[in-house]
């Protein structure tokens, strides 16, 4: 019934994600498939968690991929961390923020909100105040690269302020790692989750995890079950960390392992701070064009993601309009606003293998085209 193999038009992605895939990540992940209790496979598994330490900057003996996409990582953080009651301090200040929020609700946790404008970053002494005022708060939640606002939060500070408080932190890095300074140890953040379709150039649908020691035996000490059977971490040590015995709990997506394992290996190769700087020096390109075009970021510079770029779009102009423009005529993506944002603004993603001179070129003159 008319029914053929499908093929895409290549796309330029500079939206939120996905971003651009490398050619030697699709490349890995195009091999053939093997087994996933396969002796091969297992010291892929290996070497996957050692270049995920590296990638996050730890040596927590807990860190591993979870064969589900970033919110997957979000979910397991709440879900292995909190029991039924327990009070959670949650700091919103985009759409990441409050799904955190959701998460907390959801897992039948005491939810405390902190909030701060969107636009802006998390403020270290509303969650002092906070945790003054909830002096049995048990853990504290913030979003690094806030993707629906461009904003970076200062991670070092807020983990040493629920420390002081005797809270553990989760810290969502889906869109920092890779792209900004990420240092799980020496920051001393407790659970810290990623994921592969933002700055690292690989497709979505993984997503990655560290825990402390401390977040360890926190889960160890539980009196309830995990309510995710599927995210439970211990089940899920027993298939990744199992030494010599590994336990079936799942099949992990071994192409898309492949790929991961191709996209932290570059990461590895190119050096954590080459990277960074490499999306900062994209950023700073970008920047000059905006304002050719005459066009303004909303987001101050002191607190701005080089891999996430909010710029307002000009009174009167129909935003869609232009980024319906720069598909059909530029095969180019950027992304819309989202929540107070709706409307007003483009995403301009510039994260992994799209943090590349060609595409910031790309997308300065398809805008100049398209206004
Ligand atoms: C993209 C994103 C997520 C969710 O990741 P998915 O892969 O879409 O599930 C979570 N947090 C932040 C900050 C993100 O940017």
């Amino acid at each position: 019934m008319g029914h053929s193999s499908f093929h895409p038009t290549p796309r330029t992605l500079m939206g939120p994600g996905p971003s651009d895939v490398h050619p030697r990540v699709l490349a890995a992940m195009a091999q053939p498939t093997i087994g996933h209790l396969d002796p091969q496979f297992i010291s892929l598994m290996d070497d996957l968690k050692a270049l995920l330490r590296h990638a996050f900057q730890t040596e927590n003996p807990l860190t591993l991929p979870l064969s589900a996409p970033g919110s997957a990582g979000m979910e397991a953080a709440f879900a292995n961390l909190i029991e039924p009651g327990d009070k959670v301090v949650v700091c919103i200040n985009g759409v990441f923020g409050m799904r955190m929020a959701e998460n907390v609700r959801r897992m039948g946790g005491e939810l405390v909100t902190v909030e701060d404008e969107w636009g802006t970053p998390v403020d270290p002494q509303k969650l002092s105040d906070a945790l003054a005022a909830h002096a049995d708060a048990k853990v504290v939640a913030f979003v690094h690269a806030e993707t629906s606002t461009g904003v970076c939060s200062d991670v070092a500070a807020l983990c040493g302020i629920a420390r002081q408080a005797g809270c553990l932190t989760i810290v969502d890095a889906v869109t920092a790692l890779g792209g900004i300074e990420l240092r799980v140890d020496e920051w001393q953040a407790d659970v810290v989750y990623s994921g592969t379709q933002k700055c690292l150039s690989c497709p979505p649908g993984i997503s990655l995890i560290t825990f402390s020691p401390a977040a360890a035996e926190h889960i160890k000490a539980r009196n309830t079950a995990v309510q995710s059977w599927f995210l439970d971490l211990s089940l899920l040590m027993g298939y990744w960390q199992g030494e010599g015995a590994r336990a079936y709990h799942h099949t992990a997506p071994v192409n898309a392992m492949y790929g991961l394992h191709e996209a932290l290996l570059m990461l590895y190769e190119e050096g954590l701070e080459s990277a960074w700087q490499r999306h900062r020096n994209m950023h700073e390109l970008l920047a000059v064009g905006v304002q050719e075009l005459g066009l303004e970021f909303v987001v101050d510079s002191g607190c701005r993601l080089p891999q996430l770029n909010v710029v307002a779009a000009p009174e009167g102009t129909d935003e869609a309009q232009v980024r319906r423009k720069l598909l059909a005529d530029f095969n180019l993506e950027i992304g819309a606003g989202l929540g107070v944002f709706a409307g007003k603004v483009w995403r301009i993603g510039l994260m992994g293998y799209a943090a590349r001179r060609e595409n910031v070129q790309l997308c300065v003159s398809a805008l100049r085209e398209s206004l």
